[in-house]
């Protein structure tokens, strides 16, 4: 059972207000119950019935009311914690049941990570570098509970000062046992060291202030029933200051919300707020700030003593602040027991603190090097785990074998080189070429990506891996995303396969009937050496005679199955996939840490780079006079228009309605096509070869044209609303001029004034190197934007940054090949083994709701 899936589905169902979401193909409500229903084997008989009977009531889940849904919500995501933990620790089999000494009833226990008598010894007392636990009675809970040491998956109400209702509190936050509180790492944190006095601020500094709130009003604004205005008044050794925060919208002006607001920020309370410094009419002053209740009102003035680091917890509503900052205290008490899982000469090496003064430190740390310190042991703990998953994976591909070699030189390969290549391959073409032809020759199945930008030439370098396979006796399988893509591959290798008298077939969803049996007949019985197509080459009847090649271009619009099902097709087959969105290092190393990858990192010769300027609508007239003065000169022109909310159809209005304005209004004297995703095959084909056969001068289109259309004629580029596009994607689009001998130009059009769209399209203008520009996208939009919709699959990182810490994720893909060389079974380290099963799981969670 995918549980961090199902988990991630309760989280966002509670996010989106409990209203029975719609997924691609169930509702939320019909995917607990499917998935619930049929929990796996692994899991022990009696969890299993409660699941199937927890499943049950999701069936009626729509007839529900709000509480009751909330309710079942909770009870889900409890049940399903608990197991997943069992599960998590029943994968890694021998070690975990060798690793319980004494059996106990909780599950949790036989993981492995019980812990060791000495350790448990030094868990009554604090760890060094931790605050005492608080003293602040919690009236709920009894007192017999504090006593005794406590352990590590023990619910979190069996600590001192925590009773069942924060308990239930915190199971909004995921949280149930005390492990979960110490891995629940804060978000940021404020240095009361760094805090500036409140006489000492200068307009236009960003800062951190702390102080007791003295008084504060919350109140709708009498002139505009959807403002609320949220003001208090904050006092600190030298002086006091006036804030204001204004709250949009009708959740906000219910008496209700006011209220709660006006509780938690009671006076007496010590506040952090941050922003920019700002004078105002009453002095200085922050613009709309952060605040932060870092201790409430009635809290003794004994626990004020806290660190000088305080930690800010990510937090959801009805939890407050100080509830997570005291579970967190309280918790730490038993971070003696948390296990090492890293081995000392690993830690040494890397210079990596010990687990347990990493947690401590993430929490409370004693200064800003001990919170670094403690975030890049945390940091490396989860790029470690997600390498040290993706190595093995490959190294268990890696002892799969085939019985299929490919030979690299033949009078095929001769013929091809001597007689139909048109130009010299560049030097990354050769060299990724004997990457391959390389792997081709072994007996472990290739499985490599090839990363190139657009117009690198990656078609060829396939083209010489498939005649490869073919002079060797065996069969090979193109397969393209789109129709379009798939055609222009088969023009090309028809051509050359003409002059090597082979044949070549193409199988798309518009194949006709008769002809599409006539390729399954000729593939079966092996007369067709080369079939190239869409996904329709995964279909049922499609079958092989000797499938030994497969190649995948465009492999992110692919899903894992998919591709999957094509190299079912032959008996382990060599697999080749490409890509032109080149992904920087750090989320390549993240989503293809398993797979081999080379780089094409050269444009063919003679290409000129693509004038690339922002304009604003102002220019619109200048814009068509250059598309004139262009198709003067017998050259064509792209218009492109972005995805308008990702909806389908006001996307296809944008394009419709351009183009009749651009056909009709402006540019009647010449003849303006129109391609969309909603054409028809055959209308795409017609729209396709009349652009290509410069019969439409300008051709109007959404994103479809991204990839595939080869129109070396076109020579400018016009994209609509640029500032909706992700810089990858533009680059991807840009890609279509520039094709041809002459110069091209790519114009972005943008009405947008935000400095940081500016920046972002300037990058465009300056660069032209796409593994450059997805790394800038990445800075600017986050790994998210930089794989857009097409590809999630990303882990959830909880503290590791994509961004910021590449040398992290270097040295932790170092340390799990290491540790991977010294011993594949990694039965030498049986702690760091279990870690790897319960995180693995946990981190590829991927997808919801699919
Ligand atoms: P992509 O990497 O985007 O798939 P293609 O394989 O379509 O790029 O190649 C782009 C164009 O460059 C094609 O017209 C191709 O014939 C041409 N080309 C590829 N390699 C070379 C080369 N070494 N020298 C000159 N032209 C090349
Ligand atoms: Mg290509």
């Amino acid at each position: 059972m995918e549980f961090s899936r199902l988990l991630k589905a309760l989280q966002v169902e509670a996010d989106n207000g409990f209203n029975d979401m719609q997924g691609k193909q169930y509702r939320f409500s019909e995917f607990l119950c499917l998935s619930l229903g049929q929990p796996t084997p692994e899991i022990p008989r009696d969890r299993r019935q409660q699941l199937r009977d927890l499943g049950s009531k999701f069936s009626d889940y729509r007839h529900l009311g709000f509480a009751d849904r909330r309710n079942l919500l909770a009870e889900a995501r409890q049940l399903l914690a608990q197991t997943q933990k069992y599960r998590a620790a029943a994968v890694p089999g021998p070690i975990a049941a060798e690793g319980s000494t004494t059996p106990k009833p909780d599950p949790v226990r036989a993981s492995g990570r019980s812990p060791q008598p000495a350790i448990s010894a030094i868990a009554r007392s604090p760890q060094p570098g931790s605050p005492p636990p608080s003293q602040s009675p919690d009236p709920e809970s009894p007192p017999s509970r504090s006593k005794g040491p406590i352990d590590l998956d023990q619910p979190i109400q069996f600590l001192p000062g925590i009773g069942p209702k924060s308990a239930d509190r915190l199971a909004k936050l995921n949280l149930f046992t005390v492990r979960d509180i110490l891995y629940y790492y804060p978000r940021d944190h404020i240095d009361y060291a760094k805090q500036i006095n409140i006489r000492d601020l200068k307009p236009g500094d960003t800062v951190t202030i702390v102080g007791q709130l003295k008084s504060c009003n919350c109140f709708t604004s009498p002139r505009n029933s959807k403002l609320t205005i949220f003001d208090l008044t904050l006092r600190d050794v030298s002086g006091q200051i006036k804030l204001s925060r204004f709250y949009m919208g009708a959740r906000f002006s219910s008496r209700g919300w006011q209220e709660n607001q006006k509780r938690q920020f009671a006076p007496g309370a010590t506040i952090a707020a941050s922003g920019l410094v700002k004078e105002s009419k009453y002095g200085m002053t922050l613009d709309n700030p952060e605040l932060e209740v870092l201790e409430s009102a009635d809290h003794d003035a004994e626990s004020s003593k806290i660190g000088k680091i305080v930690p800010i917890y990510p937090l959801t509503e009805g939890v407050p602040a100080d509830l997570v900052r005291r579970s967190v205290v309280a918790a730490l008490v038993a971070v003696g027991q948390l296990q090492e899982t890293l081995p000392e000469g690993l830690r040494r090496q890397y210079e990596l603190s010990d687990i347990q003064s990493a947690i401590a430190g993430i929490h409370f740390p004693d200064s800003t090097e001990a919170l670094d310190a403690a975030r890049k042991r945390l940091v490396f703990d989860e790029f470690f785990y997600l390498q040290l998953g993706l190595l093995n994976r490959r190294q268990q591909q890696q002892e799969n074998r085939t019985s299929i070699v490919l030979e690299p030189t033949g009078a095929l390969l001769t013929q091809f080189y001597d007689r139909v290549l048109p130009f010299t391959l560049t030097g990354a073409q050769d060299r990724v070429l004997i990457d391959i032809l390389g792997d081709l020759q072994k007996t472990i199945p290739m499985n490599r990506l090839v990363q190139g930008d657009v117009g690198s030439g990656k078609t060829i370098v396939a083209v010489i891996a498939l005649l490869s396979a073919i002079q060797s006796g065996y069969q090979g399988a193109l397969m393209a995303p789109t129709e379009v893509l798939a055609e222009q591959h088969y023009r090309k290798l028809v051509h050359w396969f003409n002059q090597l008298h082979l044949p070549v077939e193409l199988l798309t969803g518009s194949t006709k009937v008769a002809k599409r049996r006539e390729i399954h007949r000729s593939l079966q019985s092996g007369e067709l050496p080369l079939l190239v197509g869409t996904h329709a080459l995964i279909e049922d009847p499609v079958q092989f005679d000797r499938l030994g090649l497969v190649v995948i271009d465009e492999q992110h619009r692919f899903g894992v199955q998919q591709r999957a099902r094509l190299t079912q097709k032959g008996d382990n087959p060599h697999v080749l996939t490409m890509t032109a969105t080149p992904i920087p290092r750090t989320m390549a190393l993240t989503l293809h840490g398993d797979l081999d990858v080379s780089q094409i990192d050269e444009l063919p010769p003679g290409r000129k780079a693509i004038k690339t300027t922002i304009v604003t609508p102002k220019k619109r007239q200048d814009v068509y006079d250059m598309f004139r003065r262009e198709i003067a000169l017998g050259r064509q022109i792209y218009v492109v228009l972005p995805l308008v909310d990702e909806s389908e159809k006001l996307d296809l209005k944008s394009a419709i309605v351009t183009h009749q304005d651009l056909q009709t209004n402006v540019f009647p004297e010449y003849q303006v096509g129109l391609l969309h995703g909603k054409l028809s095959s055959a209308e795409k084909d017609a729209a396709i070869t009349a652009f290509r056969n410069n019969e439409t001068h300008i051709l109007v289109s959404t994103t479809v044209v991204e990839v595939g259309v080869d129109v070396p004629n076109a020579s400018v580029m016009l994209i609509e609303h640029a500032e909706r596009f992700g810089l990858s994607q533009l680059h991807q689009l840009r890609g279509r001029v520039g094709r041809g001998a002459e110069q091209s130009f790519c114009l972005l059009m943008s009405a947008s004034r935000s400095e940081v769209s500016l920046q972002r399209l300037q990058v465009l203008e300056k660069s032209q190197d796409g593994f450059f520009i997805s790394e800038m996208d990445l800075r600017f939009r986050g790994p998210g934007e930089v794989l857009g919709s097409r590809q999630s699959g990303l882990p959830d990182f909880a503290l590791a940054s994509l961004v910021e810490d590449q040398d992290v994720l270097e040295v932790a893909r170092d340390a799990a090949a290491q540790a991977l060389a010294k011993d594949p079974t990694l039965e030498k380290w049986p702690a760091m083994k279990a870690e790897l099963a319960y995180r693995y799981t946990r981190l590829l969670g991927g997808a919801i709701l699919t």
